[in-house]
């Protein structure tokens, strides 16, 4: 298992940490293994994960039900059915195209929400001195409350 090759997008901000591709769900919610390939002496193989390798045609992998964005953080966007109709006789590639670059769009609101997050985090470390100090004054404002009462 694991995962074959594929192209993935990065951020100069997370680089590896939050490495986007497009991922392909099997009609019963699974996630397909890599597709193996020999080279022609049998002596190298290469693993690939490449949605438009998941066509259900021989030498291919088993056909995607849907796609959706995912990262490797572990997070995981909505999947976009695809629709084999549609595609017909197409390439994949090119009439999936518009489900990969929502994917994309999946991944790159994922990848704002962890900026965010990533800010805010930030924000909070800065300010704990400032909380702890609240705290203490909320304390000795109770304790003196007990003594008057
Ligand atoms: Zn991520």
């Amino acid at each position: 298992m694991g995962e074959g090759e594929r192209e993935t997008w990065t951020t100069e901000e997370f680089g590896s940490s939050h490495a986007g591709a497009v991922g392909v769900l099997l009609a019963d919610g699974t996630v397909p293994a890599p597709v193996v390939f020999l080279n022609s002496s049998g002596s190298d193989s290469r693993s690939v994960s490449e949605w438009t390798i998941y066509d259900g045609e021989p030498h291919g992998g088993p056909r995607a039900a849907a796609l959706r964005g995912v990262c490797s953080c572990a997070w995981t966007g909505p999947g976009h059915t695809i629709d084999w109709d549609e595609i017909a006789d197409r390439e994949a590639e090119v009439a999936g195209g518009g489900l990969a670059s929502a994917c994309y769009g999946d991944w790159d609101t994922h990848i704002g929400e962890v900026a965010r997050w990533t800010r805010l985090t930030r924000r909070l470390v800065r300010k704990r001195p400032v909380r702890r100090s609240s705290t203490k004054a909320v304390t000795v404002w109770r304790k003196r409350r007990r003594c008057s009462g």
